[in-house]
């Protein structure tokens, strides 16, 4: 027909032409035609064989973790976003999975972790939200001589600014919630598999679990997707100005972004990154007190929970994104009380700017 902008499929199920003969489309749950198309999109973005389109990073997540068996050991990043922490621990607690946590920038804590022969390797890179920088394609060696799979979440840069297939990975997750779909409208999720019977496992174990994402959800998500590289183009810009600024007021004690020369994962980050991305987290002097005063004064920002919009938004970690860890997992992992992540999002950098600057002001 010709349709510049991708019909949708707004169907449970579809017309059998007769019930002897299998056809691509039966029943929506197993394939649509819309999430069919984002799918293939993601994957081609991702340089993987395929992906599945589920209904949230969360569920793309467990369908990874869906492919292991009882008592295999996973090892991730102590330093990851908070509902990803918790999944691995309930299903830890529960005796379904073991899991190390480790520093995934400490190479002999990572040696280690190796030993026991882990299934599956999960990094966050950069991790959300300190912004540490983990080397895909020195632990995806690893991970090979010990025949381990890598999954790296790659929702904090998306396809426009990190592709860790290339770099060694069998997975690549992504909360399309965030920068994907890139308008705060959506709840959604993506594996992508590097390997055509890792696709197959996912996809049937999807069909079995039920976590396929919606044809409308799907739609809206291949809709974001076409601006996804000038906006994260601009977005990242911004951050950088952002983070200069930041990592040179007096009542700043610490900025976490890669793109400052003194962040200790830069390097890596030229070498492994196409950008340094738009998010950023900083530390406050004068802990809880001053994230109050800073909070209850920023206007420009709005305080909310995931990133990755066309609007910019600032969390508090320890009482929102991460408040699901525990205190003891938060500190291990170094995310204090005075700690804010920030979302970059497409307004002017000056009205971002002079709002940090007016909040910080009004810091006693
Ligand atoms: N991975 C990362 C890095 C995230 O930041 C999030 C959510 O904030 C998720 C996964 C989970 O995604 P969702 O909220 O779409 O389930």
């Amino acid at each position: 027909m010709g349709a510049i902008a991708p019909p949708i499929y707004l169907t449970s199920n579809f017309k059998f032409e007769t019930f002897e003969q299998e056809q691509a489309y039966e029943y929506s749950r197993t394939a649509n035609p819309t999430r069919d198309l984002l799918a293939d999109t993601v994957a081609k973005l991702e340089c993987g064989a395929g992906a599945v389109v589920t209904s949230s990073g969360m569920a793309a997540i467990n369908l990874v973790l869906g492919l292991l068996k009882q008592g295999d050991i996973v090892v991730a990043p102590r330093d990851c976003y908070g509902g990803t922490h918790r999944l691995l621990s309930s299903l830890c607690d529960r005796g379904v999975i073991k899991v190390t946590f480790v520093d995934q920038g400490d190479t002999m804590a990572l040696i280690e972790a190796f030993y026991p022969m882990p299934a599956l390797v999960l990094i966050e890179t950069p991790s959300n939200p300190l912004m540490r920088v983990a080397d895909i394609r020195a632990i995806s060696e690893l991970a090979r001589q010990a025949g381990s799979k890598v999954a790296v979440d790659n929702t904090f840069l998306s396809p426009a600014l990190q592709h860790p297939i290339e770099l060694g990975a069998d997975f690549v997750i992504h909360s399309t919630t965030k920068y994907l779909n890139g308008h705060s409208d959506v709840v959604g999720g993506a594996v992508v598999a590097a390997d055509k019977n890792d696709l197959q496992s996912l996809r049937s174990w999807a069909n079995i679990t039920g976590v396929t994402g919606s044809p409308f959800d799907s739609y809206l998500t291949l809709r974001g997707i076409r601006t996804l590289y000038p906006r994260i183009e601009r977005q990242q810009a911004t951050a950088q100005l952002v983070a200069s600024f930041l990592s040179e007021h007096l009542k700043v004690a610490a900025v976490h972004y890669p793109g400052l020369s003194t962040h200790p994962g830069h390097d890596l980050a030229t070498r492994q990154q196409l950008g340094f991305g738009a998010m950023l987290s900083f530390e406050l002097k004068g802990g809880l007190q001053a994230v109050r005063c800073f909070v209850a004064a920023i206007r420009v920002f709005t305080l909310a929970e995931s990133l990755g919009g066309v609007e910019s938004l600032v969390a508090h970690p320890a009482t929102m994104t991460h408040v699901g860890m525990g205190p003891e997992a938060r500190m291990a992992a170094g995310i204090t009380d005075s700690l804010l992540r920030l979302s970059i999002g497409l307004e002017a950098e000056v009205d971002l700017i002079s709002d940090l600057e007016r909040s910080l002001a009004s810091i006693a």
